[in-house]
């Protein structure tokens, strides 16, 4: 009986065991099938977008976005050009064409008038026989061209696109940063086309944006009211200055009226003229460089004259409530009160750095599953994979991010990669993940980091669409932590998204992937192409040099993606995604709330210097908008506020909240340039 007893308990656990594999496998199949649903589903917009171009409509509710975010690196900027000795000379209807396909561009339109002038200037003249490639599908672009004569044919895998004839611009995503050709274009008839090259482009906008901001700063130095602020301050006012245009004839300021605004005359003449005894009465002529009506920013005044456009007029101005957020700057600090941050030092958990050896590290395998056997993979990015390690030692876990050296050096990101290493092994913050130590062998970069158990935001977000409001306020004020600390520090982060976002067991957010930061002292600029597409703000795309600021502008970009599921501008095609950013109209599903709706629009102001966090009481003023009211901002600091996260995580193998990914046998070719001396 006992026998028999212990025969069927024994039949009874195998199939008990028999049952929990089969509902692992159901589990693993499961996910296979999402997968593919999704790449099934990227796959249709896409064909839906070649098939039916632009036919968004501007109400519309960005749907939600299925796949990890491209990133682009960037690379040196060229060495200084000359506009002079690369300008092509056009007839007047040449460069009437080359202005109208522009217009009829979506991205390139919404350039401003002088990046198009330039532009036109700067096209030179290619020609082509019938038959020849200009574009082939798959490589790397470093033109855009506009059809001046001909027609060509596009083809993508084969199958014919459409065909292109006079007027038509293609392959413009190049001016802006090295990218594959996602078609092929070949002439069908004798071509004559424009051309202009990334380079040229690139270091022409770039050199003209410095050029133009000191001329900017020369003009602001002859404002008497301006005259105690130093560069820095001048800087952050004509981050905050708008460009305003005036018709023939416009009065821009009139006598008597209240006063709210201060102006520099960037193009065209202005004649003052006041009232005397009932007759305009001639006072100047103003003209380029010259400025009118500051002390409107300090007083409240009347206008004392008239100003009126003489023929067209282009202007940069400023009004008294935007410098008012600017200035004064005894706080214009771009922190303020994360001090204390630095002090909160965690005991160490591992030791020192240097008692950790890359022999000492074996990988996690899958217990389970697909992939039962092979060591972990947390994650797959841009330039290699991130690994689960342990230590035979200290059985702690660490993510191993492994990097293919040969993949850095034909990019060109060994800069970007030694700047990583330097910047988080100097961090210590509870809100940016660690990194205990560094190797490097004749084909890998192996950086050794803290293991975030709770996996990415994305991955979370992926899977509950969009999140609760108080979810998404947690995740938030993490990273404004995060940005305390790295902007006080003079460190820029620029890559910021729910993929590089991960949790802790506790569901404290943290920021992972350095790649893009970058050191930036204050009131300094960086002209560098890099970031996310939907991420990126509007003075990135237009090459006009950037600083802390754009990364408010992604601040604002991430709330509205962890509440809505995607973000606001978004697009299967990236110049579709700059033309709206420069756009700049985000649409609000009627679900988000007054608060959140409030902050971001704060964040996403186009102009720099009027973005939250960037205004004169720096981060501050983020933390203190109303959608934060529930966050008790020190006991976040000090890690004693519970984590709403804490529900997203699930329980079980130390991999458990990560996607699952098969292991990647194949070794790397070496190495040996020597650029990583120093790593
Ligand atoms: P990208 O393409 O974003 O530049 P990358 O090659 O620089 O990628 P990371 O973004 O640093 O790599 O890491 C890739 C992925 O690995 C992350 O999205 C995440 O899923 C995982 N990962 C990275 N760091 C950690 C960590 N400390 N703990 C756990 N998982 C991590
Ligand atoms: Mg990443």
């Amino acid at each position: 009986m006992e026998a028999q007893l212990k025969k069927i308990q024994h039949m009874l656990e195998k199939q008990c065991q028999l049952n929990q594999d089969l509902q692992k496998q159901n589990h693993d199949l499961k996910k296979q099938l999402e997968e593919k649903e999704g790449a099934l589903q990227e796959l249709q917009t896409r064909l839906d977008n070649i098939d039916c171009p632009s036919q968004q409509n501007s109400n519309e509710v960005p749907e939600v976005r299925q796949s990890r975010a491209a990133v682009i690196a960037s690379e040196p900027i060229p060495v200084e050009l000359e506009i002079t000795a690369n300008r092509v000379t056009k007839s007047a209807s040449e460069s009437a064409q080359i202005v109208k396909a522009i217009c009829k561009n979506d991205f390139l339109s919404r350039l401003d008038e002088e990046q198009i002038s330039m532009m036109v200037e700067l096209m030179k003249v290619l020609d082509h026989f019938p038959g020849d490639n200009i574009i082939t599908e798959g490589t790397e672009g470093n033109s855009m061209y506009i059809v001046a004569v001909g027609e060509l044919r596009v083809t993508q895998a084969g199958r014919d696109l459409r065909n292109l004839t006079s007027g038509d611009v293609f392959g413009e995503l190049a001016i802006l940063y090295n990218c594959k050709r996602t078609a092929s274009v070949k002439a069908i008839t004798s071509v004559k086309l424009w051309c202009i090259e990334r380079q040229t482009y690139r270091s022409i906008m770039t050199n003209n944006s410095k050029q133009k901001r000191e001329q900017l700063m020369g003009f602001l130095k002859t404002a008497c009211t301006l005259k105690a602020l130093n560069d820095i301050q001048l800087s952050k006012i004509i981050d905050s200055m708008e460009e305003v245009k005036f018709q023939k004839k416009e009065v821009i300021v009139r006598e008597g009226a209240e006063g709210n605004t201060f102006y520099i005359i960037l193009k065209g003449e202005v004649l003052v003229t006041k009232n005397v005894s009932g007759q305009q009465k001639i006072i100047r002529k103003m003209g380029e460089g010259e400025h009118f009506g500051e002390l409107a920013l300090i007083r409240e005044i009347r206008r004392t004259a008239t100003c009126t456009a003489v023929g067209a007029v282009t202007c940069f101005s400023i009004d008294k409530e935007v410098f008012e957020e600017t200035i004064p700057i005894e706080s214009l600090e771009l922190h303020d009160d994360s001090d204390h941050l630095e002090d909160i030092k965690k005991p160490e958990e591992v030791g020192t750095n240097t008692s950790l050896m890359l022999k000492d590290l074996v990988p996690v395998l899958y217990q389970e599953g697909r992939y039962q056997g092979e060591p972990v993979t947390l994650g797959v990015g841009g330039f290699g994979r991130v690994e689960l390690v342990t230590t035979l030692h200290h059985r702690k876990y660490f993510a191993m991010k492994k990097v293919i050296k040969k993949h850095i050096v034909s990019k060109r990101q060994e800069g970007h990669i030694l700047l990583e290493k330097r910047i988080l092994l100097a961090i210590r913050c509870d809100f940016i993940v660690r990194l205990h130590a560094a190797f490097k062998d004749s084909r890998y970069i192996y950086m050794i980091m803290e293991f975030c158990s709770g996996g990415e935001i994305w991955t979370k977000l992926k899977e509950v669409g969009r999140f609760e409001e108080n979810i998404a306020v947690f995740v938030t004020a993490c990273v404004v932590e995060g940005y305390a600390y790295l902007h006080k520090k003079g460190i820029l982060y620029r890559d910021l998204k729910p993929e590089n976002l991960m949790m802790d067991t506790k569901g404290y957010v943290k920021l992972v992937d350095f790649g893009f930061a970058k050191e930036l002292s204050r009131g300094g600029k960086t002209y560098s192409f890099c970031g996310t597409p939907e991420y990126m703000s509007p003075e990135i795309i237009q090459n006009q040099g950037h600083d802390f600021a754009a990364d408010f502008w992604s601040l604002g970009i991430l709330i509205y993606e962890l509440l809505v599921g995607s973000p606001p501008f978004s697009s299967s095609e990236p110049q579709k995604i700059y033309a709206k950013i420069l756009d700049g109209v985000v649409n609000y599903p009627t679900y988000l709330g007054e608060g959140a709706k409030s902050l971001i629009s704060k964040l996403c102001r186009s102009r720099p210097g009027q973005r939250l966090g960037n205004t004169k009481n720096g981060i501050k003023d983020v933390r203190h908008h109303r959608w934060f009211n529930s966050i008790n901002w020190h006991q976040l600091r000090m890690g004693q506020l519970e984590a709403p996260t804490i529900r997203l995580i699930r329980k079980g193998p130390c991999y458990i909240n990560f996607d699952r990914f098969p292991y990647d046998k194949t070794q790397a070719e070496e190495e040996f340039s020597g650029w990583d001396r120093d790593f």
